[in-house]
């Protein structure tokens, strides 16, 4: 990091320094300017033509002359200390607005840099947990003498769920990094988009014995059907997956002005104050799904769920308690003839 650091001071040196060459190149143009030009004014204005006839001829006399030129240097002198002076200011302030502007250009380019760099670094660190898994497995494997074909399927087994983690999380990892900002949105109905989704829960809610009601309306919504469902399938998966087993997880729409909650209802835990704006953060992982057996999130599902809302002009909205259960909400914007 502290490499990191130096790169970004040095970066901003260099911007500062271009930045105030081409501030100081324009105050000495400038400067050269005004001065070519006061000059020329001072020996217009100066008694340039006085003339005596004391011989019939007419010209400056000598002391006229001297004084002439000598009106002149004190002039061009004199101009020449206002604009090195101007040009010093110049400098001290061109200095503190170049170091302005050079932080302000680079300010954002750094941190986007280092939000990738992190989401490099965590998810190097989340990839390694399966990978660590994959070796200690064939490791152990390899170390028996005899090894019993119980023993190796159990270890081909083992394997394949490390394997079948990785790519689910590749898969999504790829997802987070997905530009949806052309999404094609068209009025889709709600119940299109939710029956998408439950068939792709279907199998795990099956497994814990959990129903979905479905009590959503006949509602149309503007939304890229796949997408969208793709975010209500991340908010009932873990609507199910936090839920106790032979539970109920119920699914609704409510109407908000020009815009269509479809609720996922859960009787799950909850979720405290202090938690529910960090479990949106990449990675995040509450204690206790951390620690539950087989619960088999990466803490990337909501933040996915939030991007895909933000790219229908919605957002994805959370109403808990500890011990009250959970309601996510994935809020789309209204199709206009319901509006
Ligand atoms: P994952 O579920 O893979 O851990 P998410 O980003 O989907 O990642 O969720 C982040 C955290 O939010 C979870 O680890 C969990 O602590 C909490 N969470 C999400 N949905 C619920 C829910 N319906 N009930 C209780 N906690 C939840």
């Amino acid at each position: 990091m502290s490499h990191l650091g130096e790169f970004w001071q040095s970066q901003t040196s260099r911007l500062m320094l271009t930045y105030l060459a081409i501030i100081m190149a324009m105050s000495i143009s400038f400067s050269a300017i005004i001065y070519v030009a006061s000059v020329e004014q001072l020996e217009r204005q100066l008694p340039r033509d006085f003339y005596v006839d004391e011989l019939g001829r007419f010209g400056p006399t000598p002391r006229v002359q001297a004084y002439i030129q000598e009106m002149i240097a004190a002039g061009k002198q004199e101009l020449l200390i206002r604009l090195y002076v101007l040009n010093i200011i110049m400098l001290v302030f061109g200095a503190a607005f170049s170091f302005m502007l050079a932080r302000w250009t680079l300010e954002p380019i750094e941190r986007n840099i280092k939000a990738q760099t992190q989401f490099v670094s965590d998810a190097s660190h989340e990839l390694r947990t399966p990978l660590t898994a994959i070796q200690a497995t064939n490791e152990v494997a390899l170390r028996r003498k005899k090894l019993t074909l119980d023993e190796a399927r159990e270890t081909i087994q083992s394997n394949l769920d490390d394997v079948k983690r990785l790519q689910r999380m590749t898969s999504m990892l790829l997802e987070l990094l997905n530009n949806r900002r052309n999404l094609v949105l068209v009025p889709t109905p709600v119940q299109d988009i939710v029956s998408q989704s439950m068939t792709d829960v279907a199998p795990s809610a099956m497994n814990r014995n959990i129903t979905i009601d479905d009590q959503t309306d006949n509602i149309d919504v503007m939304a890229c059907r796949e997408t969208s469902a793709q975010a209500l399938t991340v908010l009932l998966d873990n609507a199910i997956k936090y839920s106790p087993d032979d539970s109920t997880v119920t699914l609704k729409t409510k109407r908000q002005r020009n815009r269509i909650a479809i609720e996922v209802i859960d009787q799950g835990p909850g979720i405290a104050k202090d938690e529910q704006q960090r479990i949106f953060s990449r990675f995040y992982r509450g204690d206790e799904s951390r620690t539950s057996n087989g619960s088999g999130g990466y803490g990337l599902g909501l933040e996915i769920a939030q991007n895909i809302a933000e790219a229908h002009d919605g957002t994805i909205e959370l109403k808990s308690a500890p011990g009250k259960g959970s309601t996510f909400s994935l809020v789309l914007p209204a199709a206009k003839e319901h509006s």
